[in-house]
Parts: C-alpha cells; structure tokens; sequence
C-alpha cells in the first residue's frame, strides 16, 4: 500500500469515525457544495420532508462518507450504510429498502459497482417509494408492489461517468467533491491534531498538507506517522523541523509525490523524452498495469500539471522537469 494513496487502509478505518465532523459547519472546504446542502436540508425539513436524492462524486479521501453522515445527523434521522459491491442480488436491496425507517439516509458506498439487476430494483424505490418484487416462477409469477417508507438515498462515486444514465437521472443533487487546498488541508490537520490533544506548530501543520495530495485522509495518515517521529525523536511536539525530516524519512516529496510517482515520471524523462507515450508502454516500462497508473497514479499528475493527456499519448510538463531539477528537452 502505498501511503499517500486515497483509499482507506486498516487504520485510516479504525480511526476515521473519530475524525469525522458531524456538522457542516465544522465540514472544512467545498464552499458551493455546504452552502447548496445547507439550503437543501433547510427547505426539506421547513416543508417536512425528506431530503432529495444526493449523489457525490469525487477521488477517494476527500470526504463523501463524512458527508453522507452529516446529512442524516443534520436532517435528524439515521444513516444506513452499505456498498456498490456489497449488494449482490436484488434481494439483498430488498432486504435493506424494508427495514428502513421513515426518513432514513441510505448511504450507498461505490454506487457504481451496483449490478445491473439491483439498480433496477432502485429506480421505482427512488422515485416512488416502492418495490416491485417478482412472486412465484413461470406463468404462475406475479408481480408485487410493495410501499417503502420515504428516505434519501445518498450514492458516492469516484467515476461520475461510470454510473448509468438512469440512475444518475433519479437524482435530485449532483454534487462534485475538488481536491482541497492547502489551507484547508492545514486547517484539517490542525483539527485532527487537537483531537488527538498533540501540538503542532503551524508551519508544521503546512508542511503535512502541502505533501497531502489535495486529500484530506492522505493528511490524517500523514499527521499519524509524523506525530509518531515528534514522539520518539522529540519531545511530541510536532515541530516544522521534526515534520520535514519525518517526511523525507517517509519519503512523500514536497508535492505529496512518492517513489513510485517519482519512477514513472522518471523513466518517461529519461526512456522517451518526456513523451507523448501510450499508456500500455508506460505500463510495460514501469511493471505496473495500465488500468492502474490510470486510476491510481494518474489523477494526481494531471491535477497538479506534471502529466497532459494528448491524443498521441501522455506528455511529461515542463513543470515535472522544474520539479527534478532537469533542463526540458528541445
Ligand atoms: P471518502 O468517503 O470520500 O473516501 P471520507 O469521508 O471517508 O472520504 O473521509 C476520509 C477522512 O478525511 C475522514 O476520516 C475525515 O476525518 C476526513 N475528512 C474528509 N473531509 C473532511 C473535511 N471536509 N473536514 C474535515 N475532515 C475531513
């Protein structure tokens, strides 16, 4: 696993339900998205309903399960949570839909992931309320409709543009998580250390967010280890100094960008000139699949510049030249 990666590992998991802020008002960043939802759950609960369909997308990490359970914390009722790959047949929704309470936010995780025959189940259920369930087999089947209390469905993906047209359609909120700032990504690491009753100096607290890759759990990961070195090698106090050479013991650059970034930029400097290359030769010269350095590696690049995408493949910025120190070839 890599450390600055945007899923979550085993310990992120452990520790992110005490990380989380329940309110938005303690929700840092994503101004447009807050100040929407604040008006949406106002309306709802002023004209007592239940809130409209949310569906959030955006890269792992920034913040889209925190943000399903403020929803249901801030509308007053409880969240149910499951994923896209969890809900195998339609049954399995089945058996979800039906035990919900009025009101409920069902969060579903990786929403895209949903088989084909299961979203079909939700269609009726997100627009009517209700469930349309096959009894009995052959000429003797029958279908059965079947009231669901009301309740929000809030869908998290990582791929817009991976969730079929109809079930993007049911829903009444689109809202688009952008990578964070490192201002925010400061104001988040301070928070975090204070939760864990650590001092941090402010330089130190930017340095951590600077390397954090716009992604708030990528901060909370890195903060874990840098408290670890102010703990053994300081006094605990996180200084600017402690958490500069944590970092580079750590080796996160100061971009937020690792080894294995550092050799995918590298050997397409140094083995093709800084491109344009295809994607499968990139994959073949690194050892690494192509679907990978598209989903995993990529997305960061291109974000901060370093990569461009063109028609004749990817091209190495000369900003990624800056970066290494290297002169930008002719
Ligand atoms: P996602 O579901 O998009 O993968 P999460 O909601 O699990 O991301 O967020 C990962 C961690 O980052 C959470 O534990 C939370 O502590 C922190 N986090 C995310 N967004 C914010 C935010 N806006 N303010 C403070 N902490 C945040």
């Amino acid at each position: 696993e890599r450390l600055i990666s945007g899923a979550a590992d085993y310990d992120d998991a452990s520790l992110e339900y005490s990380l989380r802020p329940k309110q938005l008002r303690e929700y840092i960043g994503q101004q447009k998205v807050k100040e929407n939802l604040t008006v949406f759950i106002e309306a709802a609960k002023m004209r007592g309903e239940t809130l409209d369909h949310v569906l959030l997308y955006g890269p792992p990490g920034l913040g889209k399960t925190t943000l399903a359970a403020i929803i249901a914390n801030e509308m007053g009722v409880q969240l149910r949570t499951t994923a896209g790959p969890a809900i195998e047949r339609p049954g399995d929704l089945a058996a979800i839909l039906t035990a919900l309470e009025p009101g409920d936010v069902l969060f579903i995780d990786e929403i895209h992931r949903l088989p084909r025959a299961v979203e079909e189940v939700l269609y009726p259920a997100m627009e009517d309320f209700c469930l349309d369930i096959v009894i009995g087999k052959g000429p003797a089947a029958r279908s059965v409709r079947l009231d669901l209390p009301p309740f929000t469905l809030v869908g998290a993906t990582t791929r817009s543009g991976a969730l079929s047209a109809p079930l993007r359609d049911r829903f009444g909120v689109l809202s688009r998580l952008e990578y964070y700032t490192p201002e925010e990504l400061a104001h988040i690491v301070k928070r975090t250390a204070h939760i864990f009753a650590v001092e941090i100096e402010d330089e130190a607290a930017w340095e951590v967010a600077r390397r954090s890759r716009g992604t708030p759990r990528i901060a909370n990961r890195l903060l874990r280890r840098v408290r670890d070195f102010a703990q053994v090698r300081g006094d605990g106090t996180i200084t600017f100094t402690l958490a500069n050479e944590a970092l580079e013991q750590l080796q996160v650059d100061r971009l937020g960008l690792d080894h294995l970034d550092h050799k995918l930029l590298k050997s397409m400097m140094e083995k093709f000139r800084g491109g344009p290359v295809g994607l499968e030769t990139i994959a073949a010269t690194i050892g690494e699949e192509a679907q990978t350095i598209e989903d995993v590696y990529e997305p960061y690049l291109l974000q901060i510049g370093f990569l461009q995408r063109t028609p004749r493949g990817r091209v190495v910025t000369p900003l990624a030249y800056n970066h290494f120190g290297l002169e930008v070839p002719r």
